[in-house]
């Protein structure tokens, strides 16, 4: 079966075009004895033969229904046989009940016509050239005087020949029409399926991925290859500003460093009028941004992207094929466009919920999770690398009495601007995180005791500068693996009792961990990883 006999059958499946053949068969063959019995004087003298054959017809169709359902999987086979045997029937029947004057070969006509909706253009053409055949056969069997005339001596038209040239012409007018309209039809029903297939092929494709970028890059892919879009960029934010998120078919330049996002007049009308926009160019003055990432752009199809009704950005297509754009791709961008507009809200909302789950609350720095899974990745790594790792444990002085004092509010206040302090005076691959209350936690990668002291003592002085309702001071505590400890755990027991210590020599202070009494092997497992 070629590719589009295959779409084809893909379409409305064989078997359902079967039956629906079967039931005009049988609609023929009643249809054919109804007029004999209530037209008999019409037809001529030797009519009963017209019965038999029906008859006869009719059983062939039950029997060929029978194979069917006895060999499903040579339906497609019986379907062609059964269509050369209604061609014979039908011009049998033709010439029985008045050759090139009958009326049956109308029934020629709509049997040839219904072949090339339900099976296929292809197939249609194959019995035109069939029941051709098989009327010319009939007419040189009655010029041979093989078979006998059939057609009423007084002619209405034309002598025999030419009558049966004008049916010819127009069976194959019927043919050619019929088929011309089934192949369009064929051909739009392959390019929407092929749409669809693009749009679940997208759908999969997002679902795969879960941060917004790759949504939009998904997106921007998608239609560019179904519609071959020379540029498309994808600009979106949960914020209303309108970043760069993916961009296809602009200079290596401007794809890397897109600039400071802005605004967009024509986006904003697109989002305004909740419709899509075309646009036949950009005014640069009006239009900085978007004249910036697609200099000289004509013909830029501008559809919003919405998120249970909020605008969320757009998506920005430049089309090569003059300003009339199909409504078909017109309709495409908007389908997969809304998906992915969808797709993107559900990425920030993870994003957000992720942010959500690894920060403190109050302070926005990391929290206690996410402190713990960073000191295990750090621990591990320095185990891997030989290297060293130091945490330090920063605890604010005398807070009950500062919250007691000035409320908790003010407390609060106070909390959130040290940790800004403390995020400040880090390093960017260092963590500093709230441990609990006001004891603040940093991991410091890299970091020997001495190197970790130093930047425990700027932390310390880092927060007694931090804004607060009156002046406060933070004792620490330095701990550093493996000099002190041999894992995670026993490196946050260390630094909380060098915390510990400082507050029991007076408070705003650092201490270093003394040597755990396993120092020894441990110092003997990192001379083991250095080798
Ligand atoms: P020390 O110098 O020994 O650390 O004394 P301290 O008062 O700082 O320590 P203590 O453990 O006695 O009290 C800690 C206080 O921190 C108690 C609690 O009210 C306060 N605190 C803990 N979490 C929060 C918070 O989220 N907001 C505010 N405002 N206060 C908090
Ligand atoms: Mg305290
Ligand atoms: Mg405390």
């Amino acid at each position: 079966m070629s590719r589009t006999a295959a779409l084809a059958a893909d379409a409305v499946p064989v078997a359902e075009r079967f039956r629906i053949m079967q039931y005009a068969r049988l609609t023929a063959g009643v249809l054919v004895l109804a007029v004999y019995a209530f037209a008999r004087q019409t037809l001529l003298p030797d009519h009963g033969v017209i019965v038999t054959w029906t008859l006869g017809y009719l059983a062939v169709t039950v029997g060929v229904e029978v194979l069917v359902r006895l060999l499903p999987k040579r339906t497609l086979l019986l379907l062609s046989g059964m269509l050369m045997i209604d061609g014979i029937w039908l011009a049998w029947a033709a010439y029985l009940t008045g050759g090139t004057t009958s009326p049956v070969r109308y029934m020629m006509l709509i049997h040839l016509g219904a072949v090339c909706l339900i099976a296929s253009y292809r197939t249609g053409i194959k019995l035109a050239v069939w029941d051709s055949l098989l009327l010319f056969t009939i007419r040189n069997a009655i010029a041979g005087k093989v078979l006998v005339e059939t057609a009423p001596p007084r002619l209405v038209y034309g002598n025999p020949d030419q009558r049966l040239a004008i049916f010819v012409v127009m069976l194959w007018l019927v043919a050619i029409s019929t088929s011309t309209l089934s192949a369009i039809n064929e051909r739009e029903l392959r390019r929407r399926r092929g749409d669809l297939e693009s749009l679940t092929q997208l759908a999969e494709q997002i679902e795969r991925t879960d941060d917004p970028s790759s949504v939009a890059r998904t997106m921007l892919d998608a239609a560019v290859s179904t519609f071959d879009f020379p540029r498309g960029i994808v600009l979106a934010s949960s914020e209303g500003d309108l970043p760069l998120l993916a961009s296809f078919g602009l200079s290596e330049q401007t794809a890397r460093r897109p600039g400071r996002p802005g605004v967009s007049v024509v986006i904003a009308e697109a989002q305004d009028s909740k419709a899509t926009l075309l646009v036949r160019g950009l005014d640069p003055v009006a239009d900085p941004w978007l004249a910036r990432l697609l200099p000289g752009a004509r013909n830029l199809v501008v559809v919003p992207l919405f998120a249970e009704g909020r605008p969320l950005g757009a998506l920005v297509v430049e089309h090569d094929g003059g300003a009339r754009i199909e409504r078909r791709v017109v309709s495409g961008l908007e389908r997969s466009a809304s998906y992915a507009a969808l797709a993107l809200r559900n990425a920030w909302l993870l994003e957000q919920v992720q942010r959500l789950a690894a920060t403190d609350g109050l302070t926005k720095i990391a929290n206690r999770r996410t402190f713990e899974a960073a000191l295990d990745r750090e621990v591990a790594r320095a185990t891997r690398s030989a290297e060293r790792v130091s945490l330090v444990m920063v605890d604010i002085d005398n807070f009950k009495l500062l919250n007691d004092t000035h409320g908790h509010q003010a407390g609060d206040e106070v909390l959130r601007n040290v940790a800004a302090a403390l995020s400040c005076e880090c390093r960017d691959f260092d963590t500093a995180a709230r441990y609990g209350g006001e004891e603040f936690a940093v991991i410091l990668p890299g970091c020997g005791p001495e190197e970790a002291y130093d930047i425990a003592e700027r932390l310390r002085v880092a927060v007694s500068l931090a804004a607060s309702v009156v002046p406060i001071t933070a004792s620490a505590g330095v701990s550093t693996y493996p000099s002190h400890a041999q894992d995670a755990d026993t490196l946050v027991r260390a630094a909380d009792e060098a915390l510990y210590a400082s507050k029991h020599a007076g408070r705003n202070r650092t201490s270093l961990a003394v040597g755990l009494p396993m120092m020894a092997p441990v110092d003997a497992l990192l001379r083991r990883a250095a080798d």
